[in-house]
């Protein structure tokens, strides 16, 4: 702890987090081994699928959230996430780059949030880009039974989401970059770091003289690897206890 204090306090800190912190929030772990992606076929959410058949992508999706037994859409933020507020807030943490869709740093008040794989909570008009909240979407598909549409140009509303098969988008992936190559260090939370192409993120960043440091329930592959300092266990109660330690 008092390793991972001192580096922290050196500022200049980015958070790369994953499903790990959200975890405490009510929302499992798509890829763990209770995970959705265990009772549910990713082929039945690829970009291909929207596309060519966006009516069945959406009966999917409603089955999904029906049989998911929560809706990650109402989950509020846990210690972990307003922890990493409060960083921002004493000015130690810069950006907060984010795999998770669930819009958790957001809701807990946190800025400069840089989400890879976009944001559940809205859906996204894929001609005009206008943007519609997706709890509205979901009850509109759930009555007619069919995909909600863009009131500007009747096309179908793609969660604002990357789906299996198509690109993340290029300017986040460009706020990543320079996030992490400026920065003193990575505060690498809840997140194996495998998911490729989010997982070159902490490795640009070690090559570019940063330290790592990581808390996650098991170890990673950054773990006694590229990682400066691993701490295992629940990031909700080691980010406050870290936390608290730096405000002394
Ligand atoms: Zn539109």
């Amino acid at each position: 702890m008092e390793r991972a204090s001192s580096i922290i306090r050196e500022g200049y800190v980015v958070a790369f987090t994953g499903a790990g912190i959200s975890t405490a929030s009510g929302i499992p772990d798509y890829r763990g081994p209770n995970g959705l992606w265990k009772r549910f076929d990713p082929r039945d959410f690829t970009i291909d699928v929207f596309l060519s058949d966006p009516k069945r992508y959406w009966a999917r999706r409603l089955e999904r959230k029906k049989n998911a037994g929560f809706d990650p859409l109402k989950a509020s933020p846990n210690p972990a996430h307003t922890a990493l507020t409060d960083l921002q807030q004493m000015g130690l943490l810069r950006e907060i780059i984010t795999q998770n869709t669930d819009g958790l740093h957001q809701k807990a008040k946190s800025t400069r949030v840089v989400e890879l794989h976009g944001n559940a909570n809205q859906c996204v008009c894929i001609d005009c880009g206008r943007k519609y909240p997706t709890l509205w979407a979901e009850e509109i598909a759930e009555k007619i039974g069919d995909p909600p549409l863009c009131s500007e140009c009747n096309r179908p509303l793609k969660p604002d989401v990357v789906l299996f098969g198509e690109q993340l988008n290029s300017l986040s992936m460009e706020l990543a970059s320079q996030a992490v190559t400026n920065c003193r260090s990575v505060l690498v939370v809840g997140t194996t770091a495998s998911v490729y192409p989010a997982s070159i993120f902490p490795r640009i960043a070690k090559r570019s003289g940063a330290k790592l440091l990581e808390i996650n329930q098991e170890p990673t592959e950054l773990t006694d690897k590229i990682a400066d300092l691993s701490i295992l266990g629940d990031c909700s109660e080691i980010l406050p206890e870290l936390l608290s330690g730096l405000r002394e």
